[in-house]
């Protein structure tokens, strides 16, 4: 490689946001000052929110998901700083147990016994199978155990997927309840709740290590018609949360094969208060679920194209048999409408990763708008327009990949390193004029 194509190829790198797999454009360009036509193609930023396919811009999805959250919670991006005196509540909505899994419970053990509730199938010390339905040990950070059923044939599969698949609208259902029982505490149908108040939230769903859906939702109730205005005060973050309570514990989702799918009892809320310390660490937590995968590797990253490739990709056995089951359910006739196979990848999951109300705060779409915005205003020379089409992935260069790893590397470094700078220089001026 001679210096001019070694620019050339630092140069694209640069231009691509160092994208670590960049769309290929071409098509003809006109330059509106000089009026002069010309053959172009440029690669644009992949813009996947996942770390594993890519470093640059899953740090600026991140990043964008963290102002999302942020400004919904404490004002910002068009948000009243008031939203911070509204009730808040941050809560964790968990799936149902599909049977015992390698866990670390708060104490430190694994699967006792007292831990699970045995019923009929099981009658002694170990399952139907013969393997032991208590596990002895205490398992570290990165066991592979970890998530993984305490007898494979016992875990009910084809019951965990499907409830993956009817998450979203046990979901919907649940949101409905929760508007309702906020309504009659009011004394008022769910229609003129309208009237006085405004339930918004942002939901994140997170892959637990066992293949099944969390949710990790925000809520916020704001007065009605504009976000400046206060609820009612009766309709407190004490009220919200027995709303909320209560829902989860009541609310189903109906499938077409006539089960019911229900929320599992392990249920979080934290209430957020009138303060900014509480609502500080939400926004991290949410972002970091947000550029995550199924299971954090790459071969759950895409759609799967045949059942032999999930066989061939995927090393886990328990995310194997969860993806081949998701694949292998779509044949039933009464859930061909779930698409079950091209959601293999998320064990059946298909809903979306982080959905909100409309007036949480503002929108991917509008971060992305003003970043394109600013970018165009700093790259100098004449304006152009043309048409382009589709030519595809990646760099001609296979090493364009690894110089955007680098570059993106550094860029974060040298962006932390000025922060921190930021941060201990404002700390000692505080000092010095105290
Ligand atoms: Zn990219
Ligand atoms: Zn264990
Ligand atoms: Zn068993």
């Amino acid at each position: 490689m001679n210096a001019a194509e070694r620019f050339n190829l630092v140069r694209e790198v640069q231009l691509a946001g160092s994208c670590s797999h960049p769309i290929r454009l071409s098509g003809e360009m006109v330059n509106i000052a000089t009026g002069e036509v010309g053959i172009s193609s440029l690669r644009i930023a992949c813009k996947d929110r996942r770390h594993v396919i890519c470093p640059s811009c899953s740090y600026t999805y991140k990043a964008d998901a963290w102002i999302l959250v942020s400004s919904g919670l404490v004002g910002g991006k068009g948000i009243p700083t008031s939203v911070i005196n509204h009730p808040r509540l941050f809560v964790t909505l968990t799936a149902p147990s599909f049977g015992p899994v390698h866990t670390i419970r708060s104490a430190g053990g694994c699967v006792t016994f007292q831990s699970q509730q045995l019923d009929d199938r099981f009658s002694g010390v170990l399952c139907a199978h013969g393997r032991a339905l208590a596990c002895p040990s205490f398992h570290r950070k990165g066991d592979a155990r970890l998530g993984h059923p305490l007898c494979f044939e016992c875990f009910a599969y084809e019951d965990a997927v499907l409830w993956n698949a009817h998450a979203s609208l046990l979901w919907n259902n649940t949101m409905q309840m929760i508007r309702r029982s906020l309504a009659e505490a009011g004394g008022m149908t769910k229609d003129n709740l309208k009237k006085v108040a405004q339930v918004h939230y942002l939901k994140v769903a997170e892959m637990q290590r066992r293949g099944l859906v969390h949710l990790h939702v925000i809520f916020r109730v704001d007065g009605p018609d504009s976000i400046e205005n206060d609820p009612p005060p009766w309709l407190s973050s004490k009220l919200l949360s027995m709303a909320i309570r209560d829902s989860i514990a009541r609310a189903s989702a109906l499938g077409k094969e006539g089960q019911t799918f229900r929320w599992g009892t392990v249920l979080d809320i934290q209430d957020l208060g009138g303060t900014l310390d509480d609502s500080g660490k939400v926004p991290s937590y949410v972002a970091k679920y947000a550029t995550k995968t199924t299971d954090g590797t790459r071969d759950l990253a895409r759609r799967f194209h045949s059942r032999r490739q999930i066989v061939a990709l995927v090393d886990d056995p328990h995310a194997r048999t969860l993806a081949l089951t998701s694949w292998d359910l779509e044949q039933r006739a009464a859930l061909e409408h779930l698409h079950l196979r091209n959601h293999a990848h998320n064990f059946g999951f298909t809903g979306q990763l982080i959905t909100k109300s409309r007036s949480y705060s503002t929108t991917f779409g509008v971060l992305r708008k003003a970043r394109a915005e600013y970018m165009s205003v700093r790259n100098e020379g004449d304006p152009v327009e043309g048409t382009f089409r589709y030519e595809g992935r990646g760099y001609d260069d296979p090493r364009g990949t690894d110089l955007a790893e680098v570059f993106f590397t550094m860029k974060r470094e040298l962006r932390e390193e000025s922060a921190e700078a930021r941060r201990s220089g404002s700390l000692q001026e505080l000092e010095a004029s105290s």
